[in-house]
């Protein structure tokens, strides 16, 4: 039976790290806040700008939620986040993705001034993390590096799979774990005999979108297995990329969906929010 990595008490120790730093910082009268701008009413959006606003009141932030409705024009919102780059109290802006589709995701991100960009989405930041430069961390992707430092495996040097080449995880997963010194392969949907390929992985990490894709078939005996997946399954439940019923007595250590990469995500955006307060108070 695999070690399962427990996310949520990970992630509970990174944000009661913070949570120290932000007391040390209110004493010296330094505040700092998150603005979370959402647009329209899609349910599982209103889910993930709760718990971000409740993930800033653990940690002492100041959150300021931006709340506009699915017919807010592209001008609206640019003001808006015009606005936001010019207030000295928001040190993080986070829009909430998907955009409805009359507006440009791309176009409002690179709008964000990339030193509140705390979702690391900005060009810009994009940029400094191919060159192993950068002050935001991509929020699920470090995560998963935490989650992986958590079972005491060490990345230099070991076979590292990831499935998945989007540019919000699969991309920046690979580059985490090569600054980390690992052999990275970047598998996607082209990718010939994926099993194959997976099965030499120490470390893989599945970012698919695919209901219990992986199966132990999948998996080399003893591998550290992190599922980024969060899907449904046929009864609609929620579920991972990895089946893991299937491939928890292979692997070594394994992630639960939910309760493992999640609420690390989350966490992860607290850490930018903190890093992005110290840089504007430096
Ligand atoms: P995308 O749909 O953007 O990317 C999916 C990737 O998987 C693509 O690169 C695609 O390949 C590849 N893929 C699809 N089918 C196959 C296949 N049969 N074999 C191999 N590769 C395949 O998804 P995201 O990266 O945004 O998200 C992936 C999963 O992670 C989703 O379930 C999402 O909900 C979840 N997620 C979870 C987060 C968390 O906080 N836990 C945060 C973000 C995402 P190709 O490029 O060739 O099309």
């Amino acid at each position: 039976m695999a070690n399962i990595i427990d996310g949520k008490a990970v992630s509970a120790q990174v944000k009661e790290g913070i949570r120290q730093e932000v007391e040390k910082l209110k004493a010296k009268g330094i505040e700092i806040g998150l603005a979370v701008v959402i647009v329209g009413d899609d349910p599982a959006s209103q889910v993930y700008v709760r718990n971000k606003e409740k993930a800033c009141e653990a940690v002492g932030f100041n959150s300021y939620k931006y709340a506009l409705p699915a017919e807010t024009t592209e001008e609206e919102l640019l003001a808006l986040v015009d606005k936001l780059n010019n207030d000295d109290k928001v040190d993080g802006i986070l829009v909430q993705l998907p955009l409805p589709k009359h507006l440009d995701d791309k176009m409002i991100i690179n709008n964000i001034r990339p030193d509140k960009d705390v979702d690391a989405f900005h060009p810009v930041n994009v940029g400094k993390i191919m060159i192993g430069d950068y002050s935001f961390l991509p929020c699920t992707p470090a995560g998963v590096m935490e989650l992986i430092k958590s079972t005491g495996t060490e990345v230099a040097g070991k076979e590292c799979v990831v499935i998945g080449r989007s540019n919000i995880v699969g991309k920046p997963q690979a580059m985490l774990l090569l600054h980390e010194n690992g052999t990275v392969t970047i598998t996607h949907s082209k990718t010939k005999d994926l099993k194959e390929v997976c099965s030499r992985a120490d470390i893989l990490v599945a970012a698919v979108g695919r209901a219990k894709m992986v199966t132990a078939d999948y998996i080399k005996e003893g591998a550290v297995v992190i599922d980024v997946g969060m899907n449904r399954d046929e009864e609609g439940k929620l579920c991972g990329d990895v089946d893991f019923e299937d491939c928890k007595e292979k692997a070594g250590y394994i992630t639960p969906v939910p309760g493992g990469v999640g609420p690390m995500t989350i966490a992860m955006l607290m850490k930018n929010t903190l890093t992005a307060g110290l840089i504007h108070n430096s």
